[in-house]
């Protein structure tokens, strides 16, 4: 394989994952709108043009500094991240305080990310929300996926518990993503996963997520692993690797699963559609693609954006 295919390659992953994610944080948004409820718990669709939000937004610009600089530099991220900031996009506060002083004021993120919450860092799910394209990039390698998450994950979130959920989530759709093996048993994905991040309260989740791969009552799962409820690394990625791992190569039980759980619907959809996607075969339908939004002009490179609705 030449050089110049494998950067296809990685490229053609990390859009398919960016589309897998788009469309669970554009259709999981909808559970936020209370005319939709009902339908959307028959398994209906609620009427398109669905919106993506602020997971969307800065996974293109994980992706966009993936395709410039060939790996995470975390300048040209913070920057992207702050030069698209759209304050409609549904951000948390403090992240996206954060990032209109980037962009308005010049502040310097190294300052203000580490100064979150007195010091400690934020700990919320953004940095996981944001990163299953990355894993997808480095399809295959998923040591080099968690290494250059936790790189990501700091100009935002540098809470210890907000990194280990973004080296989760990139290491297995690392793992999903290898074109050279089948896709993985989930018991031996979620191992694998483990196996890559330091001590948390992520590994911990995710140790009880392996004992839960044979519940099919997604309330009870949710209940105990949590479902983004507190809007956590640790309350999000371990019941979103549970529900990517079992629904494997298939997006549209992987989003109901997801989304009956409630919580943080946006984000929870977009981590497991990001997983499932990244693998050929687990795309989101072409129906739900084409009632998402279109993915800004500015994250995706021309050549690839004419052939697909996204
Ligand atoms: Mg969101």
């Amino acid at each position: 394989m030449t050089a110049h295919a494998t950067d296809a390659d990685r490229l053609a992953r990390a859009l398919s994952s960016l589309r897998g994610l788009a469309v669970g944080d554009a259709l999981g948004s909808q559970f936020f709108v209370p005319d939709n409820l009902a339908a959307l718990h028959n398994g209906e669709l609620p009427p398109g043009l669905w919106q993506w939000t602020d997971d969307t937004e800065m996974a293109c610009s994980v992706v966009s500094v993936l395709v410039r600089c060939g790996r995470i530099d975390q300048d040209a991220l913070a920057q992207s991240f702050a030069q698209h900031n759209d304050f409609d996009r549904g951000y948390g506060p403090a992240v996206g305080r954060m990032l209109r002083l980037v962009r308005q004021e010049g502040a310097d993120w190294r300052e203000l990310a580490a100064g979150l919450f007195n010091g400690q860092g934020s700990w919320g799910n953004g940095a996981a929300m944001r990163v299953a394209p990355l894993g997808a990039w480095y399809g295959g390698d998923p040591v080099q996926a968690a290494h250059q998450a936790e790189i990501s994950a700091y100009t935002t979130h540098q809470h210890r518990e907000a990194v280990a959920g973004a080296m989760a989530v990139a290491a297995a759709a690392a793992l999903v993503a290898d074109p050279a093996q089948p896709a993985p048993a989930p018991e031996a994905l979620l191992g694998a996963v483990i196996e890559l991040l330091p001590r948390s309260a992520v590994t911990a989740g995710l140790r009880r997520a392996q004992d839960m791969l044979d519940y099919d009552d997604v309330a009870t799962v949710a209940a105990v692993l949590g479902c983004g409820r507190r809007t956590s690394a640790h309350d999000t990625v371990p019941f979103t690797l549970w529900a990517a791992a079992r629904s494997q190569g298939d997006y549209e039980r992987a989003f109901w699963t997801t989304a009956r759980a409630g919580g943080d619907v946006d984000t929870t959809c977009a981590i497991v559609g990001g997983i499932v996607a990244s693998r050929p075969g687990g795309e989101p339908p072409r129906t739900w693609a084409e009632r998402t939004e279109a993915l800004p002009e500015w994250a995706v490179p021309t050549a690839t954006r004419n052939a697909d609705p996204l």
